[in-house]
């Protein structure tokens, strides 16, 4: 029996890498639907590659392009909000959740609310939405398998563990392509500097964050909602290599780490063969042409998104929500130029400042909350 996807955000680069694995595997996986925000084009392409039933573009507009793009394949083309809930819950008894942002939330927790095996890349989802999308997963028996690389590896080494043997976690960080820059240098970085990612290859969103260290932030809240540890067990460790993805340290002094290249590939089809294993074309790590392997302290005073996620997880609330909403309308207007690199951090904790919602109670607040940080954040940005 193969096994039925679902992947939402087919296009993007977590989506890519998913389909070049199912692609060498097509004996193992069937994919019934495939999402994507705007490239019709690409995503016509994937649908007929992967035989899938279903192909949603997220925005209306191009829906009369993509059932042009499919005419005379099996597959049915769809637009907007209820058919990205279609994809996430129809057929699949796998969700691969690759959209970026919030804009994923809606999707993801449908597909938890049904109870489905959710392989979770859009970290955004969890951290805005947090203990709503874990104690649905409860009640629903749905379960979350991370394919951010860090938290797959922590989940591949405390497999076999009870939760209270675990001492603490250890999420390892690349630095980033500033890591060694200074603050005068971080103010004057262009987008495609702060995207030129040292080791990963990847979206553009992740890229920037990567780079102010606020995706290392949004890890430090996903791994607290997916390990259920408090922020005082959850450490963040600059590992430059990118060779270590992560550790766990357990009670009785012992240290376990996954180790791998760096290569989405791996994680991913962690998740897509769970609870079994499967081969990939991933390079194989060869220890002794890396030699050796440097760690270092996260430095907080010019990477401030580290202090702001922390605050934020430790207040809980809304401010997780404010955080992340903040950070993405940031995000994308430095991309395209309206602000500098290093006011990202700057608007985040100006946000966090003027936050007075209240804690959400449901996704709709979670939305709401999102929502009116946003125009807070467009507000400040156009006054500046
Ligand atoms: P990407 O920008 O390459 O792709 C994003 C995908 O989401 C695309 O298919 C796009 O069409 C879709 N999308 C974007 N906006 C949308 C919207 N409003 N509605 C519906 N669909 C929308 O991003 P990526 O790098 O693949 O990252 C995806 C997620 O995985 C992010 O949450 C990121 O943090 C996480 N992640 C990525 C990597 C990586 O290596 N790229 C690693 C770890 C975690
Ligand atoms: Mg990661």
């Amino acid at each position: 029996m193969r096994k039925k996807l679902a992947i939402l955000g087919a296009t993007g680069s977590v989506g890519t890498s998913t389909l070049d694995l199912i692609e060498r595997n097509p004996e193992r996986f069937e994919v019934v639907a495939v999402t994507a925000a705007t490239n019709v084009e690409a995503l016509a392409d994937i649908a007929r590659r992967t035989h899938a039933r279903l192909a949603v573009v997220a925005d209306d507009r191009p829906l009369g392009d993509l059932q042009d793009l499919l005419v005379g394949s099996d597959c049915r083309a769809a637009a907007g909000a209820a058919a990205l809930l279609e994809a996430a819950t129809g057929e699949a008894e796998l969700v691969i959740a690759a959209i970026v942002g919030c804009a994923g939330l809606e999707p993801v927790m449908a597909a938890v609310d049904a109870g489905r095996t959710v392989a979770l890349a859009n970290k955004e989802a969890l951290v805005t939405a947090g203990a709503l999308m874990t104690e649905a997963a409860a009640r629903s028996g749905a379960t979350l398998l991370p394919i951010d690389s860090e938290h797959n590896a922590i989940f591949q080494c405390i497999a076999c563990s009870e939760r209270s043997d675990v001492a603490k976690i250890i999420l390892t960080a690349s630095g980033g392509p500033f890591r060694t820059a200074s603050l005068d240098e971080m103010r004057r970085a262009t987008p495609e500097q702060a995207v030129a990612h040292p080791n990963w290859s990847m979206g553009a969103k992740i890229s920037v964050d990567s780079a102010t260290m606020m995706n290392k932030g949004l890890e430090l809240i996903e791994a607290h909602h997916l390990f259920g540890l408090p922020s005082q067990q959850i450490e963040i460790v600059i590992h430059p290599q990118s060779v270590v993805h992560s550790l766990v340290e357990f009670v009785d002094g012992s240290v376990l780490a996954q180790l791998g290249s760096p290569d989405m590939r791996i994680p991913i089809a962690y998740a897509l063969a769970w609870p079994e294993r499967m081969t990939t074309p991933a390079q194989r790590l060869d220890l002794l042409s890396i030699g050796s392997l440097d760690f270092e302290p996260a430095d907080m005073e010019r990477f401030p998104a580290l202090r702001l996620s922390r605050e934020a997880l430790e207040a809980g609330g809304s401010a997780p929500t404010v955080l992340n909403a903040a950070n993405e309308a940031a995000v994308a207007k430095f991309l395209c130029g309206g602000i500098s690199f290093t006011d990202i951090s700057a608007l985040v904790e100006r946000a966090l400042g003027e936050n007075d919602s209240a804690a959400p109670r449901s996704i709709a607040d979670v939305l709401e909350i999102d929502r009116l940080t946003r125009s807070r954040v467009e507000s400040a940005m156009q006054a500046a």
